[in-house]
This record gives C-alpha cells, structure tokens and sequence, in this order.
C-alpha cells in the first residue's frame, strides 16, 4: 500500500506553506511536497537588485506579517526569501523537500494516486499550489537569433555584470521586463527595449504609496467576476512600477531622454535584423493613461471621502518618438545579449484531471474545482488582485481550508496558537 495522508500539498512557496499553516493548527494529517526546497523562487529566479514592487505591509501570510522597521519599503530579493523560510520556521510544516510529483490522478478506490520522484503516495485530499508561472514563454523567432547572442529569460537574468560587454534588448515590459531594463540602465549599460502593451501605475500620488490608496479603496477585495473584463483579467499583464530605492515611477520615456532605445512590441528576427511592429507610441500613451486613470480614481475617492491630501499636479509626457524604428541591425548596435520578458505558460501535464479549459488554465471557483478534493491555491487572480501575491494568499489559503475542514473526519484536533 501506498503512503497514505488526508491531503498532499503540492509546492512549498507562500502557497503551499499557508496551506499547511491551516492545516497543522487544525490537526489535519498533511504532507507538503516541494521539488527543490522551500520558498526557493524567490531565491532562485529573481535578479539581484531585485524589490518587491508591493509594499512591505503588504506581506502577510496566516499566522505572520512583516514587522521590519520599514513597512512602506520595499524588501530586496534576499530579505524577502528569508522572510518566507523565516514562517517556515514559525511552524514546522510537514514539508518533503526536493520530491516531485510527476503524476496525480482520480484514484479507481477514491482520493488521488500520486507518482513522486520517491515512489507513489495516495491522499483524500490534495492542494495543487506550484505557482503560476512556469515555463517561460519565448517567442519562436528567439531560435533565430545567432549563436554569439546571449539569450536568458528574465528567470535566469540575475546582472548586468554577468552578461557579456556589449548592448542588451530586453523584450517585453510587464514588472519583469520593465524592471530589469532598470536595472540595466543604472547600471550603465545601453538597453534596447521592446516595449509592450502592458500597463502602469505612478508608485506615489498625493501623499501615498497608489498601493495604499487603493487598497483603502476596497479595489483588492474585488472578487474577478466583478472586475471589468472578468475572468479575462487572468490574462492580463501587470503593471509596471518599482520598488528600487524606496520606490518610484517607471517612466519609460524618462529613460528614452537618458539614452535607452526603446521599439514597439517585437515580432521578428531574420538574417541579423529585429523586426518591431510601430506601436511604441500607442504603448507608451497607454501606458500612462492607465496610470492617469487609476490617480482619476483615487482623487474620487478622495473627494468622496473628503481626506485632506495633498494635491499633486498630473504627469507630463517628457519625450515622444520622432519616428518609429521597425528594424535594427542587432550586430551594427552592438547588442551581445537578449532578455525575453515575455511572460510565462503553465505548464500542468503532470496533472491528469479532467479540470482544465480549452486553454489549458484550471477551472475552478476560488480554487475549488469540480473534481471533489481537488484545489487550487495562489494562482494569479483565483478570486482577487492579491490571490498570486503576498496580498491576499492568506484570504484564499483560509477559504480553502474551511472548505477542507468541513470533508475531514471529525477526530483531528486542532493545536493551539493557529487561530
Ligand atoms: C518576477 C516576479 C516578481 C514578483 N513580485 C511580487 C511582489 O512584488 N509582490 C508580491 O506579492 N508578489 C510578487 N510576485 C508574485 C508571487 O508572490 C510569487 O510568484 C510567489 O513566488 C508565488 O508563490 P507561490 O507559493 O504561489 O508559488 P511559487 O513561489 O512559485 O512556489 C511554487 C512551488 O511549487 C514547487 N513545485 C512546482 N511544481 C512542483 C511539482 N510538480 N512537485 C513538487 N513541487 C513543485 C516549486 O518548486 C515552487 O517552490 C512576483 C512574481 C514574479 C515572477
């Protein structure tokens, strides 16, 4: 017979860690699975200057907040990692490190069969909580470019010294594309950077971090099947900002003053040439209307609320493109290496339920799916804003567990101090 538990946790990040918080305080038998060791994305596919672009306060998990000396900050990579196995330590959560699971399926006498990397496992109950971010999603054309270019995804990014000398094209502009073209041209390094359809927000606005506005605004409690879009939102890309040195816009045309070449989205690569369709300027104009209208929406509230704020005057575009440049000579720019900030896919093969949509993305309703004992946890948007961060992963880890609680024989004991 198997190994047995009433529920497997898959993933040991801030997901599964919380999962099983819940779980030990209420005397739930459970077993938390992680393939490397715990909380090590943060250790491992984040760049060196990495901030957190959330502010400090932000980060609570069940059971554990943020009680540094700087809750307006921003913690760097490795503070925030330390953070996260530090609530391990809180705890003692029944985690396996450095076992995968390889296969999970509808078990023919009830619960799932597992397949692990250390044989196979039977539970009632199991948590899928491996993040949402994957694989990294590369363009096809990335296979064209010549072999002196150094190519990485921004998962393997870590510095600009650790990259050849020589001119970097970062390729996208989500939080990680944008950030790491930043960090780049502080460094000194001249960046090309392929600029996308993501939005942004201003980090401060009259007096506050926009964050804090918004969440005084009851913007984060917004469940997604009432934000505009629905659940397409999952789609989206986020905005960008940053946390570095205390937090602060990024304007992207502030950098373009400052040397940085920036191109529409990217869309080709052939015979030594990169191909840019002209929609820089429509990007950038968008970009800023989105952070326009979010300040639009906190002087509302502001107003509805008659806060006493200070006023602050609205953004002025500081640079326009003359013309849009569609191509470039990589090796005439001198460009030695490419950074494809172009978003993740999920990769769930190893998953064999009958849970997923056309797409590929799991169905459920805040993490319950339709196959009985089957849940999801910390996905992006599985019911807030905050459900993929530090934000709101305690919310969703204790809807979860109450619905977990209710399917457990009634001959657990809760422990103290988990309340
Ligand atoms: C670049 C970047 C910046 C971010 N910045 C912020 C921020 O500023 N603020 C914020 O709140 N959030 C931020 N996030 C989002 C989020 O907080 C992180 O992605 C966080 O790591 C999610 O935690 P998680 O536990 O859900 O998933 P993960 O941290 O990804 O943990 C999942 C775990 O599952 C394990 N696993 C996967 N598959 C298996 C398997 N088959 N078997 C066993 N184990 C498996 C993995 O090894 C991993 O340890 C950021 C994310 C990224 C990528």
């Amino acid at each position: 017979m198997p190994e047995h538990h009433d529920v497997v946790v898959i993933g040991g990040g801030q997901a599964g860690l919380s999962m099983s918080w819940h779980l030990t305080g209420r005397g739930i038998d459970h077993l938390v699975l992680e393939r490397d060791t715990i909380a090590h994305e943060w250790r491992d596919t984040r760049w060196d200057n990495f901030t957190l672009v959330t502010p400090n306060w932000q980060c609570v998990l069940p059971g554990y907040r943020y009680t540094g000396p700087d809750p307006h900050g921003f913690m760097p990579r490795d503070e925030v990692y330390a953070w996260v196995r530090g609530y391990a330590d809180t705890f003692a959560p029944p985690v396996r490190e450095h076992v995968a699971v390889t296969g999970l399926a509808v078990s023919p006498s009830g619960g799932f069969d597992l397949d692990t990397t250390c044989g196979p496992l039977h539970c009632d109950r199991a948590v899928v909580a491996v993040g949402g971010y994957h694989t990294p999603a590369l363009p096809r054309f990335a296979e064209r470019l010549p072999a002196r270019i150094r190519q990485l995804t921004s998962a393997e990014y870590r510095s600009a010294a650790a990259l050849p000398e020589g001119d970097v094209l970062v390729v996208g502009t989500g939080q990680s594309g944008a950030q790491i073209a930043e960090d780049l041209h502080l460094s000194g390094r001249r960046v090309h950077l392929a600029v996308g359809s993501a939005p942004r927000v201003a980090r401060f606005y009259r007096g506050r971090d926009c964050v804090a506005w918004l969440q005084d605004m009851g913007h984060y409690d917004i469940p997604i099947e009432d934000q505009p879009g629905g659940l397409g939102k999952r789609e989206n890309t986020n905005h960008y900002v940053t946390g570095r040195d205390g937090g602060r816009d990024i304007d992207l045309r502030r950098f373009a003053c400052e040397g940085m070449a920036l191109y529409g989205r990217m869309i080709g690569f052939s015979s030594g040439t990169g191909y840019f369709e002209p929609s820089l300027e429509k990007s950038l104009d968008a970009a800023d209307a989105v952070a326009e209208s979010i300040k639009d929406s906190i002087d509302a509230y502001i107003a509805r609320a008659g806060i006493d704020a200070p006023v602050q005057s609205r953004y002025r575009p500081v640079w326009r493109p003359e013309r849009e440049v569609t191509e470039i000579d990589v090796a005439a720019q001198g460009i030695t290496s490419v950074i494809w900030s172009t978003g993740f896919r999920t990769d769930y093969r190893w998953l064999r339920v009958g849970v997923f949509d056309g797409e590929g993305h799991p169905c459920h309703n805040r993490g319950v799916t339709g196959t009985p004992g089957l849940y999801f946890l910390g996905l992006p948007w599985l019911h807030t804003w905050g459900s993929g961060r530090f934000a709101a992963i305690a919310r969703d880890a204790k809807y979860l567990a109450d619905r977990i609680t209710v399917t457990v024989p009634e001959t657990v004991t809760a422990r103290a101090g988990f309340a």
